[in-house]
């Protein structure tokens, strides 16, 4: 008989030459179940989407009212859809007042996608700024900011005007000028290994960019939504973008993204010629309701306040082991460091096969193992989590 697992691997489109290969039956809360029914504790929660865990009663309960109202209806953009309306509305009272008007996509690549085109657009000029070790998406026009020549380059030609600089060199901002539309940055930056943005080079940043009269794009698609302990990680800054991208958390676990703009500024998609950005799935009404329904639990569960505690839990456990070099992080977006990859690879298979918990590396850091919990992970989750990593760094 054929087996899920011989299937995965025939028919289910591999981009990874080491797939973690666990099956999953269900998730609840911070944990997932395989179907002999062992369980792992989720340090991923998906890439930092499943911020309120997996399967939380009043997400499921916001689907399901949605799904027996209405799904899909029409192209975005043409209907009022109230949860649509709801969810846009809910998330400029969190955002500076300038950043006011919210269009919604299906994933972070197109979100970044739709951030470019409207800042092109905006100030009529061609080239784009980046950072090297950045990952914005998989697109064909997020791939040209990719911080890495390595993934991009078999995609050539990429979009033309992309140029990079150092995350957090001062000295590279020069490259800014005025011929450059929008400088994209994630102010921690994820895939590197958790690396977060000085504040004085963010704040020369907005400086630069007021300067050259340049847009200033924030990719906050693995930071928001209280990840880094704040409800949006510029917050821990004082600099403010000049367009907001948001992905991943945003949907509650469903698919959904968003650019998010002064009116002023979007409202240059609409006009000589209309339609600057047109999507058929962007703002799915059931994505909304979850991500709405997510937005209340991260404010009602107070999750924001207790994401220090909650990370101090983890370095306090584990700062002291040694095999860990040290522990780069932002809230509970952490990078464990153990210096090389065979010991972190060790330490993540161990993890799937033995060890009860389920971790990975980063794009452009494979010596670190991540660590970013959904918030809901209560203390002693944390203080089991600690355990469990103590006994894998110990059993490899
Ligand atoms: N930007 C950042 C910072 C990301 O971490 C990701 C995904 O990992 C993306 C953009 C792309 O998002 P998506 O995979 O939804 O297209």
């Amino acid at each position: 008989m054929t087996t899920t697992r011989q299937l995965f691997l025939n028919h289910i489109a591999q981009t990874s030459d080491a797939p973690l290969m666990l099956e999953i039956e269900r998730a609840q809360g911070v944990y997932l179940y395989a179907p002999n029914g062992q369980r792992y504790i989720d340090l991923i929660s998906g890439v930092s989407v499943s911020n309120v865990g997996h399967c939380h009663p009043h997400v499921v309960q916001a689907i399901q009212q949605q799904a027996e109202r209405y799904a899909h209806l029409m192209v975005y953009g043409e209907l009022i859809q109230s949860p649509q309306v709801a969810l846009g509305q809910r998330l400029v009272s969190l955002l500076p007042a300038a950043l006011d008007s919210v269009y919604f996509v299906s994933s972070g690549s197109e979100a970044v996608e739709g951030a470019v085109k409207l800042a092109k657009r905006h100030t009529q000029r061609p080239n784009v700024v980046s950072c090297l070790r950045a990952y914005h998406g998989s697109t064909q026009g997020s791939l040209s900011l990719f911080g890495g020549d390595e993934l991009s380059r078999a995609y050539r030609p990429l979009m033309p005007g992309v140029s990079h600089i150092e995350f957090n060199n001062p000295k590279h901002l020069d490259r800014i000028t005025e011929q450059t539309a929008c400088v994209v940055m994630e102010p921690v930056q994820g895939e590197a290994g958790v690396m977060p943005a000085e504040a004085a080079y963010l704040q020369a940043v907005r400086q630069r960019c007021n300067q050259t009269g340049t847009l200033l794009i924030f990719d906050e698609i693995q930071t928001g939504f209280g990840r880094t302990g704040r409800m949006f990680a510029f917050e821990h800054y004082g600099v403010t973008p000049d367009i907001l991208v948001l992905a991943k958390a945003l949907g509650g676990g469903m698919p959904l993204g968003a650019f998010i703009a002064p009116h002023s500024t979007m409202w240059s998609l609409t006009n000589n010629p209309v339609l600057g950005h047109i999507t058929t799935f962007g703002g799915h009404p059931i994505s909304c309701a979850a991500g709405l329904a997510s937005i209340e639990i991260i404010q009602n569960e107070q999750l924001i306040d207790a994401v220090e505690r909650k990370a101090q839990i983890f370095i306090d456990g584990l700062s002291v082991h040694p095999k860990v070099q040290s522990i780069r992080r932002c809230g509970l977006l952490m990078a464990v460091e153990l210096g090389n990859f065979d010991t972190m690879l060790r330490f993540i298979r161990h993890g799937v096969e033995r060890g009860g918990y389920m971790s990975d590396w980063f794009l452009f850091c494979d010596t670190a193992f991540r660590i970013s919990p959904p918030l809901t992970i209560t203390d002693d989750e944390c203080r089991h989590a600690v355990e469990l990593i103590i006994n894998g760094l110990n059993s490899i």
